[in-house]
């Protein structure tokens, strides 16, 4: 007996859980249907209010409590012309996922009826108990209030399904005392920490904005296999990942799944899931396949930081819960399948002012532009000054799987620039730029094929935060995280440094005879000190971690290696002295993220245990005493009875090797009781995670060697290639 029917899973899915198909969308009509947009409240309010509230969304000034009244009948109205019943206030704690508590509109009325309602004082503040969420010591569990208070600035929506459909309005969520216990309230301050900054460095340039913000566009990596596969597998289940599995014997070695026609199957979950997305008003652009076998990306156009990363959260929800529809289990984790590529998220990062100037644009002959190179000038001071700060960004114990693994980035932060870029550096710093590389065309060499502008840079895939024509990629961030912190910690290092560059600036402008040679000898003072954080070799190799060494780069291998250095003096006074994070805030964060690390890996750890003892062993026991069996019955008729006494001695072996190895976790979780949460992690990290290697090599051997109708788990072979 097969232990299940595989073809079941392939043969057995339908174009979604009604059966039916949806009708082919209209893309211009559906894009933002269930997003209260501003075009909906503009025609609602009164012009003195939706003045107001205009202010707010576009200068980013002081909310007027009048506006919220107003406000809230128009989006009482319009959620409920939509069929809503109930709203929440939807927010973003520190689990780095989405929450929301239900009420509905209903209020009793003295008639013994009801009626609905919805107050200015409901849109505004919310008071969730916020005792359940992680707080990292900010309050105490009798504290347990917490507020959430609506931010105007990004569009409320609906969510539904079938049975109904509820009001969700983003909120940043706060503790009784004032403290973000959340990632949406510094993304805000850490943008108008750069917001100020811009402006100040645009007057320079005779540039006036309203409102400078930065913009970001993710692209999301992930997998799918089939559900019959991922609810038979307790480690998928608990901790998103396989935690035991031998190598298929067809893995991504034939190059075959990258950009390959996609799946019959798989297409029919992104048309609907990009359906959802659009109503949403999630401008999602791009749809492929990637690299390892049955993994996938999607990513949207790039928008202001604080919607992007709402709209990122809401992304990663919707491809959950549309996958399932399809019978599929869409899998965010940075590591599902040990040997095969994980997955990422590209973060791509400019800044833009509210017309819509791109800073990060350096035009054709970029050695000219002395406003690019001011500002490319600060970002490459920024991620060199504060390579810890961006390497703890992307620090959780799913991402340390994945970095330095030769799929994704090193540890090490660093950035390409390309050629063009650095041929203008290198102009800068032996005295004055005086022209710019460039593309030019390229032939093709048959006349029936259009000669191609060359770009006058090539790309690099091995560097962490890669300038790509005219934006910033940061490519180490995780799949499966939220991208708020990269935001705000990209943000605030630029904000930083733009500060200090136009601090240099004002005090030289005196002594200098024009402003030009002022900022080229603020430019080239600037270059040189940080210049080492130039990388354009490939980042893979390990020649670069010596040389990364040799130009004193930090290479902080893993989470517990980054983690500790968030509240070192430096990043505390950084994010005070711009207003994104107080010294409390920071070491909350450290705390929480600590313990995540600590119960992820004790998640793991308990997986792994109750999988070896109460699924593999049991199977390798059968499969022993068959073969023993089989070594008596062979010796009674007097035949030779060599190969199953060898396989019986090596699956024993194996055995008593993978007891030994499950004795060794159980003492290093025990162990794992120190005064201090990184302390723990830091143990957990030294002794837990070698124990969980020893249990899955002697349980991927088994996987080799016991019978197949005896093995309880899908393998890999049929969870990544049955599609
Ligand atoms: P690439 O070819 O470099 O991958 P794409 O045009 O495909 O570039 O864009 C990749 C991602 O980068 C998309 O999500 C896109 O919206 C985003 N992006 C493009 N320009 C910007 C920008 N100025 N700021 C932020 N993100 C951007
Ligand atoms: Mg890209």
């Amino acid at each position: 007996i097969r232990r299940y029917d595989t073809l079941a899973a392939a043969r057995n899915w339908s174009h979604n859980k009604n059966g039916d198909t949806f009708d082919a969308m209209n893309v211009t009509e559906i894009f933002g249907e269930n997003t209260f947009q501003q075009d909906d409240l503009k025609e609602q309010l009164p012009k003195r209010i939706w003045k107001d509230l205009e202010k707010t969304i576009e200068e980013g000034e002081e909310l007027n409590p009048d506006v919220a009244d107003a406000v809230a009948v128009a989006m009482k109205d319009w959620a409920m012309d939509k069929g809503a019943t109930h709203f929440t206030h939807w927010f973003q704690p520190l689990t780095g996922l989405t929450a929301e508590k239900h009420d509905s509109f209903i209020t009793p009325n003295q008639g013994g009826g009801a009626i609905t309602e919805f107050s200015g004082k409901d849109l505004i503040q919310g008071e969730p108990d916020a005792s359940s969420f992680p707080n990292g010591g900010l309050r105490q569990t009798f504290e347990a209030r917490g507020y959430t208070a609506w931010d105007p600035t990004s569009p409320a929506f609906i969510m539904e399904n079938e049975n109904g459909s509820y009001l969700c309005i983003p909120t940043a969520f706060a503790s009784w005392t004032g403290e973000a216990l959340d990632h949406k309230t510094p993304i805000l301050r850490s943008n108008e920490a750069l917001n100020k900054q811009v402006k100040r460095a645009l007057e320079i340039f005779d540039v006036e904005t309203k409102r400078a913000t930065s913009t970001v566009g993710c692209e999301q990596e992930y997998f799918l296999i089939d559900q019959e596969f991922y609810y038979r597998r307790p480690d998928l289940m608990t901790s998103g990942r396989t935690l035991v599995g031998a190598k298929p014997p067809r893995g991504q070695e034939l190059d075959d799944h990258y950009f390959g026609s996609i799946p019959e199957r798989v297409l029919s979950f992104m048309l609907e899931a990009e359906q959802e997305l659009y109503k949403l008003g999630i401008p999602v652009k791009t749809r492929h396949n990637e690299v390892a076998p049955s993994q996938y990306e999607i990513a949207p156009i790039f928008e202001n930081c604080n919607i992007a990363a709402d709209h990122q959260q809401l992304m990663m929800i919707t491809l959950k819960r549309v996958a399932r529809n399809y019978g599929l289990e869409c899998m965010l984790h940075e590591k599902p399948f040990d040997g095969l590529n994980g997955s990422g998220k590209h973060l791509n990062w400019s800044i833009s002012t509210s017309e819509g100037m791109n800073l990060l644009e350096p035009g054709d002959n970029p050695h000219d532009n002395m406003q690019f190179l001011f500002f490319f000038t600060a970002i490459l001071k920024a991620v060199y000054e504060n390579q810890d700060l961006l390497r703890i960004s992307i620090a959780h114990a799913a991402n340390d799987h994945r970095l330095g693994g030769n799929e994704a980035p090193p540890a090490i932060i660093s950035t390409y620039i390309g050629d063009q870029l650095e041929d203008v550096i290198e102009q800068l710093l032996n005295g004055g730029a005086k022209e710019s590389k460039q593309g030019g065309l390229m032939g093709l060499g048959s006349p029936v094929l259009p000669s191609l502008p060359k770009h006058a840079g090539d790309r690099n895939r091995t560097s962490p935060f890669a300038f790509t024509g005219n934006k910033f990629e940061f490519r180490a961030v995780g799949s499966s995280q939220s991208i708020s912190f990269p935001i705000v910690v990209l943000n605030t290092i630029v904000a930083d440094a733009i500060d200090e560059l136009c601090t240099e600036l004002e005090d030289n402008v005196d002594d200098s005879d024009s402003l030009e040679e002022a900022l080229g000898a603020v430019i080239r003072d600037s270059l040189s000190e940080s210049k080492d954080i130039i990388f354009n070799g490939d980042g893979y190799s390990d020649e670069w971690e010596e040389e990364a060494e040799e130009r004193g780069l930090l290479n902080l291998p893993t989470t517990i290696d980054a983690l500790p250095k968030l509240t070192d003096d430096k990043n505390i006074e950084l994010f005070e002295k711009h207003n994104v994070l107080s010294e409390a805030e920071v070491y909350s964060r450290q705390e929480i993220w600590a313990e995540q690390y600590l119960t992820t890996l004790n998640i793991e750890a308990d997986t792994t245990e109750s999988m070896a003892k109460t699924m593999i062993y049991p199977a390798a026991v059968r499969y022993m005493n068959e073969l023993a069996e089989n070594v008596e019955r062979i010796e009674k008729l007097g035949l030779d009875d060599e190969g199953s006494k060898a396989m019986l001695k090596k699956v024993n072996t194996t055995l008593n090797e993978l007891n030994e190895a499950l004795e060794e976790l159980r003492e290093a979780v025990l162990e794992s009781n120190g005064d201090s949460i990184i302390d723990n992690a830091k143990h957990v990290k030294e002794n837990v995670i070698p124990a969980m290697t020893k249990i899955r090599d002697a349980v991927d051997f088994l996987e080799r060697h016991v019978a197949d109708d005896y093995w309880p788990l899908p393998v890999y072979r049929e969870m990544l290639f049955v599609k």
